[in-house]
Parts: structure tokens; sequence; C-alpha cells
């Protein structure tokens, strides 16, 4: 694969000789009079029409019963993540093939991970890597699932969907109902993405969105906690502020809750963004498409698997070894045209090293080849 031959095809669809960002938002007149009428209002804060709203077009867009919104996609995590059960000396298991807020929200929680490898279509979770791993490292008790080698309680599993890929979800929850393990998703990149009927973050107990300026729709920063059970979505909302018991005046908190609802602001900036969200996939879907004309014969571009309805959000080249990956990444970076690897794998990073871990062979593969290239929607 030519560097140049990419660059090249990058600037004549984007139509600019200027820097390329890798995803950049694109406002529309619609936000900025949300925001108007949010200030204007005076409810910017703690509480507003726009947080409601925003929610209800979230349970509607991911198919669930219920949203509730909070600061950002991490805070969104490591709540879910304490829903679902998650107490300090417990293990989750999550993937090192993704972003750091994945396995911090599980130390936050003051739980260790443990990481599997993923699949190499979806470069999410592979259920066939976690059956193997739970039938030779665990066992299931009277109160849950144990690590054989640790002794300690296994009390989450944490699939990742990869730049909007849906992974192997229902298998995945098929094969922890079986370990009565709860599943919550990190859908932070997959707002839009869906299976069948079902949106990202419907599948598990619960699923975790973002609204980071990255992300395919922003809040500044945002996120959200999603759940096919409207309890679950309730209990979010009550723990994310403050544990207060509904009182009409008086200051009564009986747990030590967060402080992590989305500012009203914040949700106005957000919700004129999910009332067009299948324009703005329609326009990313459209930039592949060029992408796939311009240089698919060349390049490997990488789709998810058939089956699934994807939202575009970050669009990637697998190359053929980590050398060509590093030679692409120095080229389009020199020129302006802003590229990134996937991550780093998450037991490669000092505080993570000594994470148990299966034999990763999918990740390590994935990590010395792919590129993300530049995804903005275009409108
Ligand atoms: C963006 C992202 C998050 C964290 O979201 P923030 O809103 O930035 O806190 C978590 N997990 C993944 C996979 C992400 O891409």
């Amino acid at each position: 694969m030519e560097a140049s031959q990419l660059i090249s095809s990058i600037r004549e669809i984007f139509g600019t000789k200027e820097f390329i960002p890798l995803h950049e938002p694109a406002f529309t007149n619609a936000d900025e009079q949300n925001v108007q009428n949010c200030i204007k209002s005076t409810f910017v804060s703690s509480v507003g029409q726009y947080v409601n709203l925003v929610e209800e077009k979230l349970a509607q867009i991911t198919s669930t019963a219920k949203a509730t919104a909070v600061v950002n996609g991490t805070a969104a995590l490591q709540v879910a993540l304490r829903l679902a059960g998650v107490r300090p000396k417990d293990e989750v298991i999550t993937q090192a093939l993704t972003f750091v807020a994945t396995t911090n929200s599980i130390v936050y929680n003051g739980a260790t991970p443990i990481f599997l490898d993923v699949d190499l279509d979806t470069m999410g979770l592979s259920p066939i890597a976690l059956e193997e791993w739970l039938s030779e490292n665990a066992e299931l008790r009277d109160n849950g699932t144990y690590n054989i080698n640790t002794g300690k309680r296994i009390s989450a599993c944490m699939p990742m969907h990869t730049f909007g890929f849906i992974c192997r979800i229902n298998e995945i929850v098929e094969i922890c109902d079986r370990w009565r393990i709860p599943v919550v998703e990190d859908a932070a990149e997959s707002l839009g993405s869906y299976l069948g009927e079902k949106g990202a973050g419907s599948f598990g107990l619960m699923g975790a969105l973002s609204f980071n300026g990255n992300k395919i729709v922003t809040s500044g920063g945002g996120g959200a906690i999603v759940s096919s059970d409207n309890s679950w979505a309730d209990k979010a909302k009550y723990l994310t502020t403050t544990a207060k018991i509904t009182h009409p005046y008086e200051y009564v908190h009986d747990q030590v809750g967060y402080n992590f609802r989305m500012p009203n602001l914040n949700a106005a900036l957000l919700l004129a963004q999910l009332e067009r969200i299948s324009k703005i996939i329609a326009s990313k879907e459209l930039l592949f498409t060029m992408y796939n004309d311009a240089i698919g014969n060349s390049i490997k571009l990488i789709k998810p698997p058939q089956e699934q309805n994807w939202n575009y959000w970050l669009m990637s080249i697998l190359c053929e070894n980590k050398k060509e990956r590093d030679s692409i990444l120095n080229s389009t970076n020199e020129s302006g045209v802003m590229t990134r690897p996937i991550w780093r794998l998450m037991f490669k990073l000092p505080m993570y090293t000594n994470c148990q871990k299966d034999h990763q062979r999918n990740a390590e593969y994935l990590e010395d080849r792919v590129v993300n290239i530049p995804s903005s929607a275009r409108f």
C-alpha cells in the first residue's frame, strides 16, 4: 500500500489541502438555537427539560426502556458496574483492545480486570475466548462465579463495541447467563449501531454511552446509562444524583452517591444531534462508500460482519504489518491528514501489566495493523 495514494485519496474526498482531523462534530443552527434557549431559560445546570428530552430520545435510539444521562462515558461505565454488583476485590472480564476508560472504570470500583481476546472481524470480546477461559479458570458456586486461581468473585463482564461494530453480544450474553455473570456493554462508540432491531447497549443488563467531542454525537462531555429494564435506569439516576430520597424540600440521602448528572446545557447541545442521527449516519455511510470506491481495491478497509447495521463511527484500514502501519501513520500525520493507531493493549500500560489475560492472538494482530482514518460526517 502506498501512503501517498492514501493521502491523495483522502484529500480528494474531503476536498481540502488544509489539515484533516480524525473526527470532528458538525453542528447546525438547531444546536445553536437549543443552547441559546437553554441559556435564556437560566436552567443550565442540574435540572431542566433538555436532560429529560435527551433521555427519552436515547431510550428510543438504543431500543431500551430507559436512559439516564450523566457527565461522561467513563462515569456511566463506573456506575453501571457498581449497580451490576461489582465490589472491591472482585474481578471483571473485559478486552485488552479498548480505550483505557473501559479498564479504569473497573478499577474505580476497586475491582481488577481480566483481559480476554477479541474476534478478528468485530474487534470486540470473543465469545469463544470467553467460554474457553471460563471453563478452564472459573467455578460456578451458589453465590456467583469464582476464579479458581485467585479465589475472587467474577462479578461482571464488559465487552466493548469497537468503532461501532457490535461484538458477538448475543453469544456473550448467553454464556454469561449460564455463569450468572451480569453483562455491562461499553457502547461508548456504538450509538446508532444495530443487530437486527436491537441497538448497541440493549443486550446486557446495562449499556454505557459517551457523548465526548469525538463521538458520533456530542454534548461537549457527556454519557448515559441505558437499560432494557426501567428499574436499572432509575437506580442509575438515583446513584448519579447524590442518592437523594425524593422529598419536596428535605435533603435526605441514604447512600454515598455521585454528582454525575449531565448538566442541562450539555443536553441542549446534544438533543438536536440525536434528532438527526440518521442523517449523520447516512453522511458517514456516504464517506465510507467514497473511501471504498477510491481505495477499496488497493487498501483493506475494515467492515463489520454483514448481519449488522453499523453507525460508521470511526473508519479504519488494515495494514500488512506493523512496519507498514508505522510508515502510514508517519506519512499521513506529517502531511496534515490525521490518522491514529488502534489502542495500545491494556496489559502493555504500566498500571495494568500484571493483570490476568489469555493468549491475545487477535488483539496483538489488530494492534499491529489497524489505523483509523478521517471519519467526520461532512454536511
Ligand atoms: C470514549 C470512550 C469511553 C469514555 O467516554 P468519555 O465520555 O470520554 O468518558 C469509554 N469507552 C470507550 C470504548 C470509548 O471510546
